[in-house]
């Protein structure tokens, strides 16, 4: 099957999924008179209730045998960083070393990662990196509609624990999941969209940028500077300086 349209039925599944279970989801919340109540006290949790609650995923993930990525992987990265962080940046899967560490973002693509984010005058620290899947595809290929939809959950708790005024996508799977759509990252970059994060709860800011392993196979100024300026537009929004 062509690429571009294997990318095209993974998406219609995927959303079609999402759609289903916030459907379901949202009915079964709005039976229950709390709920905004509720939401808004888990909202409001603190730095340590955060970690706490991120914590319990992670302990999920390192148990989680949902698709057979389980019985291949060396180690769960189930991301980290910032509990309480402003910006989560989010890819795709971990590769080999993140494989082999259990940590998303440690090997070539992180480390460009890692420059990108001290550009922005910001340390990896200060903000929460995670994935789309928190266990390496074999040979590192695409991800596929079943284990996007067994492990989105994971990161989709991860979004409203951390509650992050913006999320930065990097690169195609990970835009084109959170957003639901089959846009191409070429028209998706450069501008905010909207992750929807839940019944009775404001949208979160998402910009998409190109992913950093494409920006090392495609090292061009061009592309460098589109990230730069997906980047400032992320600084300003969240009324940071911008490093000249
Ligand atoms: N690429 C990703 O998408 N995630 C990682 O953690 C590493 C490389």
């Amino acid at each position: 099957m062509a690429e571009m349209e294997k990318d095209l039925n993974i998406n219609k599944i995927v959303g079609q999924h999402i759609e289903m279970e916030r459907f379901f989801t949202g009915f079964s919340l709005k039976c229950r008179s709390e709920t905004l109540e509720a939401q808004e006290q888990e909202n409001n949790m603190d730095v340590a209730e955060k970690a706490a609650e991120l914590k319990k995923i992670t302990e999920e993930v390192h148990e989680c045998r949902k698709c057979e990525l389980g019985s291949l992987r060396t180690n769960t990265v189930p991301g980290e960083g910032n509990p309480n962080a402003r910006i989560m940046f989010i890819g795709e899967a971990p590769g080999a070393d993140e494989d082999a560490q259990g940590r998303p973002f440690v090997g070539r693509a992180g480390q460009l990662l890692d420059k990108v984010i001290q550009a922005c005058g910001l340390k990896r620290s200060d903000v929460f990196i995670g994935n789309i899947l928190k266990c390496r595809p074999p040979e590192n290929r695409d991800p596929r509609a079943e284990e996007i939809i067994s492990c989105l959950p994971y990161l989709q708790r991860q979004i409203e624990i951390i509650d992050p005024e913006i999320i930065v996508a990097l690169g195609a799977h990970a835009a084109r999941t959170l957003l639901n759509t089959t846009k191409s990252i070429g028209q998706l970059r450069g501008q905010f969209h909207e992750y929807y994060a839940g019944i009775g709860r404001p949208p979160v800011k998402l910009m998409a940028t190109y992913h950093t392993a494409y920006l090392l196979r495609n090292y061009s100024q061009e592309n460098r500077r589109r990230v730069w300026e997906d980047m400032k537009k992320v600084l300003a929004e969240l009324g940071l300086p911008i490093p000249q």
